[in-house]
């Protein structure tokens, strides 16, 4: 029987990507959004298209109701969700002495608490079924921080700490749980930066460019295989080299 992987934020950018990835490896994926309905739809229809099996389903990540709402309704119609992807991540950038409370907030609620709260609505069904894989997206700014992003990197460190705590509570149920933490991957997240620092950026990568989308997912693909089944508690880089 197919396995059920849940990919958070995946109507676009690097969790789409993701979602595609696992529907050709066989997966049945649920795409989640928050707001772009049509653009989930769209990857659901991409992967009907390639063959695969996927459903949209609307919940905002840091929502406990939302949330275990998604998570009756994917077991009613699926079942015990074998991999957990914690996708669903926000910036507001600013600099600290201008950063919002609001900004401060909505990334770590987001970015962080999504995360919390999402595993939440999954992991007792994964202990019971003693295997499962979770896979959270943190970044390299979570590692080296950032100038005007203290939330954005608070939030990716956290998720960090969380990866680890995570993996040794669940490790003898049969569950992994590592993090990934990307570079610089062209998506929309990443469009909207300044042109002077995407140069400084490029020119910081060994490798020469930006990294892609389906880069990330082949990796976060690998970690929900049978391949990966000795890794936990691990944060994989994959940045080009830039933080070499
Ligand atoms: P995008 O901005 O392109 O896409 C973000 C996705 O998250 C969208 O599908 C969006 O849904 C969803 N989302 C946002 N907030 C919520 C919420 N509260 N509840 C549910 N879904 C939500 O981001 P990327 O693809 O670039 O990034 C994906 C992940 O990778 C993020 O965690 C990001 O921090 C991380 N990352 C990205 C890097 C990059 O260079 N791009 C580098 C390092 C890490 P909707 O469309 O409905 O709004």
């Amino acid at each position: 029987m197919a396995k059920v992987a849940v990919v958070t934020g995946a109507s676009r950018g690097i969790g789409r990507a993701i979602a595609l990835e696992l529907a050709a490896q066989g997966y049945k994926v649920v795409v989640t959004y928050r707001t772009q309905e049509e653009r989930a739809r769209e990857v659901v229809g991409a992967i009907a298209g390639q063959g695969g099996e996927a459903m949209a389903l609307r919940a905002h990540v840091a929502s406990r109701e939302e949330m275990e709402a998604l998570a009756r309704r994917v077991k009613e119609e699926w079942g015990t969700v074998y991999a957990l992807v914690n996708n669903a991540g926000i910036v507001r950038d600013n600099i600290l002495v201008r950063m919002k409370e609001e900004e401060w907030d909505q990334v770590i609620e987001t970015n962080l608490r999504g995360a919390f709260i999402s595993t939440k609505a999954f992991l007792r069904d994964m202990m019971k079924a003693r295997e499962g894989r979770i896979v959270n997206l943190s970044s390299v700014v979570g590692l080296m921080g950032s100038p005007g992003q203290a939330n954005y990197a608070a939030s990716k460190a956290g998720l960090i700490g969380f990866t680890r705590s995570l993996a040794r509570e669940v490790a003898s149920r049969g569950i992994t749980v590592n993090a990934v933490a990307p570079g610089y991957i062209e998506t929309e997240m990443t469009e909207v930066l300044p042109q002077d620092l995407k140069d400084s950026m490029l020119s910081s990568i060994p490798l020469g460019r930006f990294g892609s989308a389906q880069e990330v997912a082949k990796l976060v693909a690998f970690l929900l295989s049978p391949h990966a089944s000795y890794i936990t508690g691990q944060v994989l880089v994959i940045d080009g080299g830039m933080t070499l």
